[in-house]
């Protein structure tokens, strides 16, 4: 694809210094290694494009068309090593998946019990946590935490709120 490496080059310089470090410290490169880095790619491709934070389950029914011989679990090592690199994080959502996305600024996240969207909503305009944990001498190096309830959509649908034992 011609425009892939226009999306890496771009991806590669938006990330944070320390991961793109740690990114460039690769091993030298096999047949192996590429067809990982390949991979790597095409999830990081897939994360970037997604509209909502998928599952490892949607984004492999997603690339499977498109990568020979790849496996849920190959997804899942890929999506681990991004995260231990800081590239992506995980939301474990109140019904017990694991979605990913890109990392980027601190967000906090508003999980619909209705349609099971999650939406970003900024931290800065909820409270500056960060700051009021150093000053009690915490060293936050992660914020990654789920505001549940029902988006505007779904209030419209359920006016008086989901009944006990929902589930869709
Ligand atoms: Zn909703």
């Amino acid at each position: 694809m011609q425009n892939k490496t226009t999306f890496v080059d771009n991806f590669m310089e938006n990330l944070p210094k320390k991961s793109f470090d740690k990114l460039s410290d690769q091993p030298p490169k096999s047949i192996k290694w590429q067809k990982l880095t390949n991979q790597r790619t095409q999830i990081l491709e897939f994360l970037q494009s997604a509209k909502n934070q998928p599952s490892a389950e949607d984004i492999y029914q997603n690339l499977r068309p498109y990568i020979a011989r790849l496996s849920l679990s190959t997804i899942y090592r890929n999506l681990k090593s991004l995260e231990a690199e800081g590239v992506i994080i995980s939301l474990k959502t109140p019904d017990r998946k694991i979605h990913w996305q890109i990392a980027g600024p601190d967000v906090a996240h508003f999980y619909c019990r209705g349609c099971r969207k999650i939406f970003e909503l900024p931290l800065a305009e909820i409270f500056d946590i960060k700051n009021r944990l150093k000053i009690k001498n915490y060293q936050v190096s992660k914020i990654n935490f789920i505001i549940e309830g029902l988006c505007p959509d779904c209030c419209q649908i359920y006016p008086d709120g989901i009944p006990e034992g929902f589930s869709k």
